[in-house]
């Protein structure tokens, strides 16, 4: 074998080279590589150095000053900084240091850098997953077929190309075999073009008339190619026009974008209710109150704005996308992280999801034979029982398992495997067990020409010489295997003993007995023939060519369901979420795995491909309801089936892993693609990866989403039940006479950021509570305010008012009474207190809205301990540690002052805890 030892320098593949103008093999001269062997591992890591590695530069995510920017154009963070100015104003016109409004700026600036670097943070972890769903590339180097990275191609790479592959480089076709590639992401054009390696073109063709290059980014949608690699990374043409096709999509969430909603409500209300209260005051009062009705004002703007809640949001969906590719499902769409938790419908493959897609072939049934085939896994070793092993019958089915083949069997250290479908790969382990290796095989008999397999042909055809290999003289023959009523329709004779015969309805109508056993098994059957022909078929001629084909036999191989699926159906079922599988296999299949898995009951009705081809949309929605297996349908029926559930009302999860599913998966709700077997297209258009394929994954992730969403009700809940107090804190002090606003717009900044926020944060680490997947999903449409949720907040909020409105009038009286104790002022310190502690125990009793918060495990979340103890001591020492003291404007205040405020904070708790039992006697009455 020789490699070629020299690299190309980087003029010789130029960016404007004509490759279309080329012949392959001066194409592979000129990239000094060889198209059987490919590179060697020295001249690739060579070519590496020189060329980069295959990369297109990000030119579509946002720039760090435009993240910076975006901070500070938040409108509360804008409002924070116009109540600051006024702030300075009015100090300054006191002539007092404007020490709120430096406070408030630091605070707006330190939380603009805090959200800068959550957000280079969060864009940086989409980043890594991005990474982790590269597509991967066959490739032969060194002689070998292997699968690398895209990012490691280099110019002069031999790249293998297949149906669903996104092109990794750009590069001129050595062959193709009907390929057919979608261009769109270039040329914005959506019929497929037909690619030929042969042709040589004019130089002056233009980029979609190419038919003899491929480009990066886009599709093959059919057929196999082979390609030299010509340009990798920016100098590709998608990478001149610098466009990002693949990456994971930032959009903001649903819940996102109400939050902003919210966030503009909340800023609007503030600025009414400044404007009624300086107004109202000033037409009350006069004019010389009209700086403290200012100063009231601005208290109560800053109280009534959540200002920690955006963050909070942003950081419990990072950690719940955390969270799901623990569990093997990689969020691509950030949406998903928060609307997976209302799925009420999963549709899934049946093959390699409810399946382990390791497939061993038992049966082996020819017109003499019903053979049981022994060995396990992939190593070709085994029994044929019931014949020879020359048997002519087994000897020709085996051969077209070899020949009509895309799969490879490989011993490395020991191990068998398989390079591509596990199916055609059981074939060849079966025609190992007899004696027959492709390495043997093709050389004698090599492939001319092919039809390839899709979904919706459910078969496949290959061409061959005919050499000896015992079917007839003729010049070639062609193998064809799928889907077995398919095959069988097709055939008109039969193969028994070394002859064809015509085949009789008698043995037609045996046959399909046979498939039904056999599926009725469980097992997956494929159906194999062959034909005689003398020239080679043109591509397009596929629907004539196969026909009059010579049945060759049935094979039946058993593809296990996984074990943990079993479970995860039920869980599903006591989640209120009704699984569906949908599969191009045979119904009996379909049937015999949907029932050993608790997907489908006994006699439940199946639909078809072909019925459901008959039905009309409005059939399709009547039926949707009551059937849980679809089987021999095709790529579009599965766009008609999702169609129909969500006319029906449901948030329907859809699996898919084949180029055609992408409509699909994008219409549905949660589009999910399989990590293992599916194509980039398919993943391009996904919501959600399955790193694992497994569907027990999807109702993992869907437990996630339950706990995000309902740890985000539970923060929101938190956050805003204590501003409502604030706010009505604030309004009542001078309604009741205090000479004084009792919170600084800073003290308020600090309960709202740090008292809150922190505790806050480590509510959205809550993991799941014991029902999460014992109860119906909820509506995705619903208000973040449903469920008692918005009444729960304007109710603790009054509670939390009153409590602490009781105490402020006494802690008034007592104060001003009492001044040799301290300063008279301090009553504002025991508010700003106990509005801080009262919160403390409002985030231990948060934590479950039925268990008693002594009934929970303290240490089920620990962040919450820690939150509570971090927070309680900063406030002692904002009141205690001299400098904090100053900068923050409080008082110091006697030990049973403190203990005062920490009795009235209690009372909050304790009013929650009552709630709950009062909730839980009020049920058991119903
Ligand atoms: P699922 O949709 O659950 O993944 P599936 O693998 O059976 O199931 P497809 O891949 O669409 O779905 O295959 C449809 C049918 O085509 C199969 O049931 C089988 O009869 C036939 N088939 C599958 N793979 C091949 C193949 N490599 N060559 C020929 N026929 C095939």
């Amino acid at each position: 074998m020789t490699f070629p030892t020299t690299s190309p320098q980087v003029s010789e593949i130029e960016n404007n080279r004509a490759w279309h103008n080329l012949t392959g093999e001066q194409t592979l001269e000129i990239l000094r590589t060889n198209g059987e062997t490919g590179l060697n591992e020295a001249e690739i890591v060579k070519r590496k150095d020189i060329f980069g590695l295959n990369e297109l530069k990000e030119t579509g995510g946002r720039s760090p000053l435009m993240i910076l920017w975006e901070q500070f154009t938040n409108i509360m963070l804008v409002m924070l900084i116009a109540v600051a100015v006024v702030s300075a104003v009015l100090d300054l016109k006191k002539a007092e240091f404007p020490k709120d409004a430096i406070a408030i700026f630091t605070i707006v600036i330190l939380n603009g850098i805090l959200g800068y670097l959550q957000e280079s943070r969060a864009e940086k972890a989409l980043a890594a997953l991005k990474q982790l769903s590269s597509p991967k590339v066959r490739v032969i180097r060194n002689g070998s077929t292997f699968e690398v990275a895209a990012k490691e191609l280099v110019p002069g790479d031999i790249m293998l190309l297949e149906a669903g592959v996104q092109i990794a480089a750009d590069g001129r076709l050595l062959e193709a075999q009907n390929l057919q590639i979608r261009e769109a992401a270039l040329t914005g054009e959506a019929v497929s073009v037909n690619k030929q390696a042969q042709k040589v073109l004019p130089e002056d063709a233009s980029l979609g008339d190419r038919i003899n290059l491929v480009y990066q980014g886009t599709e093959v949608v059919q057929g196999r190619g082979k390609v030299a690699i010509t340009k990798t990374g920016m100098d590709t043409e998608i990478g001149k026009i610098a466009a990002m096709l693949q990456g994971v999509e930032s959009e903001p969430t649903p819940l996102q974008q109400r939050m902003s909603q919210l966030g503009n409500v909340l800023v609007s209300g503030s600025l009414a209710l400044v404007a009624v209260v300086v107004l109202g005051g000033v037409i009350r009062f006069g004019w010389q109150f009209f700086e403290s009705l200012l100063e009231t004002s601005l208290s109560m703007a800053v109280a009534v704005v959540p200002e920690g809640l955006p963050a909070v949001v942003t950081v419990t969906l990072a950690i719940g996308t955390q969270r799901m590719v623990r569990r093997q499902a990689l969020i691509r769409k950030l949406p998903a992280v928060e609307t997976l938790g209302s799925v009420t419908t999963i549709c899934s493959d049946k093959t390699g999801t409810l399946t382990q897609n390791k497939m061993v072939v038992q049966k082996v049934n020819t017109s003499h034979h019903v053979i049981t085939v022994t060995g396990e896994g992939y190593a070709p070793i085994g029994e044929f029982n019931g014949v020879s092993e020359s048997d002519p019958e087994l000897q020709a089915i085996l051969t077209a398992c070899v020949l009509c083949n895309d799969a490879l069997l490989q011993n490395k250290a020991q191990e068998w495997s398989i390079l591509g479908d596990p199916t055609e790969g059981a074939l060849l382990t079966l025609a190992g067990k007899g004696g027959l290796y492709r390495e043997a095989l093709e050389p004698k008999s090599p492939r001319l020409g092919e039809f390839p397999f899709s979904s919706e042909r459910k078969r496949m055809s290959v061409i061959c010489e005919n050499a000896q290999l015992g079917l007839g003289d003729s010049t070639y023959l062609m193998f064809t295997k799928g889907s077995p009523e398919l095959i069988l329709e097709r055939c008109s004779l039969i193969q028994v003993g070394a002859e064809s015969q015509p085949l009789t309805d008698e043995q037609r109508s045996r046959i399909l007995a046979q498939n039904d056993e056999m599926a009725g098994n469980g097992l997956r059957v494929l159906g194999f023939s062959y034909k005689p022909i003398t020239e080679v078929p043109e591509a397009e001629r596929e629907d004539s060519e196969e026909q009059s084909l010579v049945w060759l036999g049935l094979v039946g191989m058993l593809d296990a369901p996984r074990k943990e699926v079993k479970e995860a159906v039920a869980l599903c079922r006591q989640a209120g979420i009704r699984p569906i599988m949908i599969t191009g296999d045979h119904q009996l299949t379909a049937k015999a795995i949907a029932g050993e898995l608790g997907i489908a009951a006994a006699g439940e009705r199946v639909i078809t491909g072909k019925e459901l081809e008959k039905m009309s949309q409005n059939d399709l929605e009547g039926e949707v309801d009551g059937v849980s297996v679809y089987a021999r349908v095709s790529p579009e029926h599965k766009l008609r089936i999702v169609q129909a559930l969500q006319k029906r009302g449901k948030f329907v999860a859809m699996t898919g892993d084949g180029v055609n599913d992408a409509p699909a998966l994008k219409q549905a709700d949660i589009g999910i693609a399989m990590g293992i077997t599916g194509t980039d297209v398919s993943k391009e258009a996904s919501d959600m990866i399955l790193l694992d394929d497994n569907f027990a994954t999807i109702v993992a992730a869907t437990e996630e989403g339950r706990v995000v969403y309902s740890n985000i009700r539970r923060f929101i809940k938190y956050i805003l039940g204590s501003n409502i107090g604030e706010v009505l804190t604030i309004a009542a002090a001078p309604l009741i006479g205090m000479g004084g606003v009792p919170l600084t717009p800073l003290q308020i900044l600090w309960m709202n950021l740090v008292t809150d926020g922190l505790p806050a944060l480590a509510l959205a680490m809550e993991p799941a509570e014991p029902n999460v997947m014992k109860r119906p999903p909820f509506s995705p449409r619903e208000s973040i305010f449903a469920r008692g949720l918005g009444w729960y907040m304007i109710r603790i909020g009054i509670v939390f008012a009153i409590l602490t409105i009781i105490m402020m009038y006494w802690a008034y009286q007592y104060t001003q009474a009492t001044p040799e104790i301290g300063d008279p002022g301090r009553w504002k310190t025991m508010v700003f207190t106990t509005l801080c502690l009262a919160q403390m125990g409002h985030a231990l009793a948060v934590r479950s809205h039925t268990q008693l918060a002594v009934q929970m495990n303290p240490f089920s979340n620990p962040y919450i301990i820690v939150a509570v103890g971090l927070t309680t001591i900063l406030q002692l020492l904002l009141i205690y540690a001299p400098p904090l003291q100053n900068f923050f404007g409080t008082q110091w205040i006697s030990g049973t002052e403190l203990l005062i405020c920490f009795g009235f904070s209690a009372l909050m708790f304790v009013w929650i805890e009552l709630e709950k039992l009062f909730i839980r006697w009020f049920m058991t009455k119903k």
